[in-house]
């Protein structure tokens, strides 16, 4: 080990800073999303068996909501733009713009050069969980998502039904293409109803069992038209481990709502990023 300069304290008890001016962000107007949310019906749903992965394709101003039906279970969430797959959920970004943790109100954000809303989150019946003893959060944009490659470096076995792979055999079954193509386009995930952190020590990321239980849900507003992908996870509630067929594992349930044009008068799509690209060249 290094050793430890004579200010070592000094040079630690340098404040902690946030990173953005997150107060610039555009304004969310929660109860305008309640009021168009009154008057938007039931449209569609889409079950994600578990051990897999479904799509669901969600216009611009309408609601997708995510429900944990018949037992604890943890989902991968990937966002793309409907027209265009190359405009996908940036979790990166989304992280140092919000917290480790999202919630409601919050954001999900596409890759650059897009960068702008995707969806806002509107509703969560998780939301009283806050952080635990061990910091512990519900819903974390830190994770990657469980992929065969990973556990053919950890283990040396073949699994084929991790969330990377699941989303992609969904995706390739959407669009008509082929797997090896469609792969490229899956990204990291928004993990709904998981439950994780980093260990206090070490700093290393941590998984605890889900306090999802059935009924509870997940409601987001969609701010440009977008094609939704979600895995039920191997991990089930994600209490143990994953990437394997021993753990129970239960569907997920993906339902669209959507409003009339009335509804949504005062609201419009989020515009791409205005920054005009030319990078000081
Ligand atoms: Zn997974």
């Amino acid at each position: 080990m290094s050793v430890e300069p004579d200010d070592a304290a000094l040079r630690r008890s340098a404040p902690a800073i946030v990173a953005y001016d997150v107060d610039q962000l555009p304004a969310v107007d929660l109860d305008a999303y309640a009021r168009i949310r009154s008057h938007a019906v039931h449209a569609s749903t889409t079950v994600a068996p578990p051990r897999d992965a479904a799509t669901a394709e969600v216009p611009a101003g309408s609601f997708f909501r995510i429900t944990s039906v018949d037992g604890p279970q943890v989902g991968d969430l990937n966002l793309w733009n409907l027209h265009n797959l190359n405009e996908r959920f940036f979790s990166g970004k989304t992280r140092q713009l919000h917290a480790t943790h999202v919630g409601i109100g919050d954001r999900l954000w596409s890759n650059l050069p897009h960068l702008r809303p995707m969806a806002t989150i509107t509703a969560d019946t998780l939301d009283w969980y806050g952080w635990d003893e061990d910091g512990g959060g519900i819903h974390d944009v830190i994770g990657t998502r469980c992929d065969p490659y990973t556990n053919q470096v950890l283990r040396g076995t073949e699994y084929h039904r991790c969330c990377h792979s699941n989303l992609t055999r969904a995706l390739a079954a959407h669009t008509g293409r082929p797997m090896a193509e469609i792969e490229m386009h899956v990204h990291d995930v928004m993990n709904v109803f998981m439950c994780t952190g980093f260990t206090r020590d070490t700093h290393q990321y941590f998984m605890k069992a889900s306090p999802v239980r059935p009924g509870d849900h997940i409601e987001f507003f969609a701010e440009i038209d977008l094609l939704v992908g979600l895995s039920a996870c191997p991990g089930g509630d994600c209490g143990s481990t994953h990437s394997d067929d021993e753990t129970p594992c239960y569907p997920l349930q993906i339902d669209v709502f959507t409003a009339p044009a009335h509804a949504l008068d005062q609201w419009t799509p989020a515009p791409i990023n205005s920054y005009d690209r030319t990078h000081g060249a």
